[in-house]
C-alpha cells in the first residue's frame, strides 16, 4: 500500500511503516500549514497514494478528486484505526520486521546478525537479543525490545476487533 498521511496521523504513520506500508507523513516535508492540504492532494494524485487524514473537509475535497482517501476518527486507539485502514482498503495490516519499514523514516529495514550490531547497541540489549534491524537509509537499529510487548498487545486487539 502506498499512503499519504496527514499531519495529526504520526502514529499511525509510524505503525503503518512497520507493517511496511510505505507512508510519507506530511510532517516531512518542510511546508508552511496553509500549503498542507494542497500539498497532501497534489503527493496523493501523483503517486496514487491513499490518503488518510482526520479532517472531514480535506478528506471531502479529495472524494471530489477522485483520490482514494480515508477518514479517520479523532482516537488514539491504534487497533481501532488498523482496522478501519484495512476494512477500507479490504488488505491486512500485518507487523512483520523482516518485512518493515523505519518508523522514523519510511526507509527499509534489513536483518542484522549480533555480531553487525555489536557496539552500536548498549551491551544488555546485545546480550538479551538475537534479532536486529537496521534501516538502509537512516541506519537506526531496532530489536524487539519492551516496547514490543506493548505494541503486541494492540496487535492482538487489533485481530480481536478483526474477528
Ligand atoms: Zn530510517
Amino acid at each position: 500500500m502506498k499512503i499519504i498521511a496527514d499531519g495529526m496521523l504520526g502514529k499511525i504513520t509510524r505503525w503503518l511503516r512497520l507493517a511496511g506500508e510505505d507512508v510519507i507523513n506530511i510532517n516531512d516535508y518542510p511546508i508552511s500549514p496553509e500549503e498542507e492540504d494542497e500539498v497532501l492532494l497534489n503527493i496523493a494524485e501523483e503517486q496514487s497514494r491513499i490518503l488518510i487524514t482526520r479532517d472531514v473537509n480535506l478528506y471531502r475535497r479529495a472524494v471530489k478528486k477522485d483520490i482514494e482517501s480515508i477518514l479517520l476518527e479523532e482516537t488514539d486507539d491504534i487497533a481501532k484505526q488498523l482496522l478501519k485502514i484495512s476494512e477500507s482498503v479490504d488488505g491486512d495490516v500485518e507487523i512483520d520486521l523482516n518485512n518493515s519499514r523505519c518508523p522514523v523514516c519510511n526507509g527499509k529495514l534489513k536483518a542484522k546478525g549480533k555480531s553487525f550490531v555489536s557496539g552500536k547497541v548498549p551491551k544488555n540489549v546485545l546480550e538479551k537479543n538475537d534479532k536486529f534491524w537496521r534501516c538502509e537509509d537512516c541506519g537506526k537499529i531496532y530489536w524487539q525490545g519492551s516496547h514490543w510487548k506493548k505494541m503486541a498487545e494492540t496487535l492482538e486487539k487489533y485481530e480481536d476487533l478483526r474477528g
